[in-house]
């Protein structure tokens, strides 16, 4: 293991139509109570344990993590952790606010911003009627102007959806230096009517982009690193390709997910996760804790993504976690 996703709010202030449908998660949808997240002593007591077990690498999402409140002192105390690399994913809405003093608790934490399309009219439709483009191109504005380095932008694209808005990214990202990072559109959860035909697959993505800036592939970071990169001919920055879909990558995962309520999962795609909270809560030892996140890791032969079709076409896959209850 050396990745871990934490959850810290089920809550978001969108309602993205491949993650949390409307009509789904309406006014009188129920997230969890306060009281069922993981406190921020919890977090941290959890995130030095996966520390010793081998995790290198920490990314809060959620939900939307920026709802969650007083976030920034959870960065700081887990600042003070020797890892490589602590990262958050949010959608930036907040951003612009909130700036300021997570960069205060973290001055090393490196940003992934969430941005589909630059058009406000596409936006609208797939952030369901919420936020605007404005705001996070203003957010992630003022995280840079605040010191904040090598932000990501995650885009998800969708066929028939945004697809023209694929180049507007691209020279978006190479006007301002943020690396763009295109996440394949992905049957995560239940309810978001995935279908195969919607998804554009990173080879398509790859040529058409290509075809407009020459790309030269770059060497991996290291092991299992997920995207596969591309650099501009040109030295105009690089970009990235997840495809998850069109070519699998379950055999070199090292990630590990935590939820909001203290389940452990070791699959996006997952259907059940262990429970970490009532042990804690319990007064278990580290000792303890340290034995059953072990026995989950060697456990682990999730191979969702690489069986994907055969569950599709079968119907017999149990209902999944969704992805804003243990975050991308
Ligand atoms: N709310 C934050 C945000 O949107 O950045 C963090 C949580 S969100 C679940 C994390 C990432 O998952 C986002 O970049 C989002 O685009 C991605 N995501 C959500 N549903 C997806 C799907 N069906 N396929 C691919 N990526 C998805
Ligand atoms: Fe919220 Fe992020 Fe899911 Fe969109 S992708 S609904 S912003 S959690």
């Amino acid at each position: 293991m050396q990745d871990l996703r934490i959850s810290v709010i089920d809550r978001c202030n969108f309602r993205c139509t491949y993650c949390m449908p409307e009509e789904d998660y309406g006014k009188h949808y129920s997230f969890l109570q306060k009281k069922e997240w993981l406190t921020f002593g919890e977090i941290v007591r959890l995130t030095k344990l996966f520390v010793q077990l081998g995790v290198r690498k920490v990314r809060l999402t959620g939900g939307e993590p920026l709802l969650r409140p007083e976030l920034n002192q959870l960065l700081t105390q887990l600042a003070q952790i020797t890892i490589d690399d602590l990262a958050l994913t949010t959608n930036g809405s907040l951003l612009s606010g909130q700036a300021k003093e997570l960069f205060e608790a973290a001055n090393h934490l490196r940003l992934t911003v969430s941005l589909d399309t630059l058009n406000e009219e596409i936006f609208h439709k797939m952030s369901g009627r919420r936020g605007s483009v404005a705001k996070v191109l203003e957010g992630i504005q003022k995280a840079k102007d605040t010191g904040f380095k090598n932000i990501k932008i995650n885009a998800v694209i969708q066929k028939g959806v945004n697809t023209t808005s694929i180049l507007d990214l691209v020279e978006y990202s190479r006007q301002t230096g943020h690396i763009l990072r295109f996440i394949e559109y992905m049957d995560v959860g239940n309810c978001n009517h995935w279908e195969s035909t919607a998804v554009v697959k990173s080879k398509d993505l790859l040529a058409q982009i290509a075809s407009r800036y020459p790309l030269i592939p770059a060497v991996p970071n290291y092991f299992g690193e997920v995207a596969q990169r591309y650099r501009f001919l040109d030295g105009k920055g690089e970009i990235g390709f997840i495809s998850s879909v069109s070519q699998p990558f379950c055999g070199s995962c090292t990630r590990l997910r935590l939820s909001t309520d203290g389940k452990l999962y070791t699959c996006l795609f997952a259907c059940d996760g262990t429970d970490l909270r009532t042990p804690l809560r319990e007064g278990a030892t580290d000792a303890q804790l340290i034995t059953i996140i072990s026995k989950v890791w060697q456990k682990r032969a999730d191979k969702y993504s690489e069986n994907r079709y055969l569950f599709q076409s079968l119907k017999t896959h149990p209902p999944k976690i969704e992805m804003y209850q243990i975050g991308g």
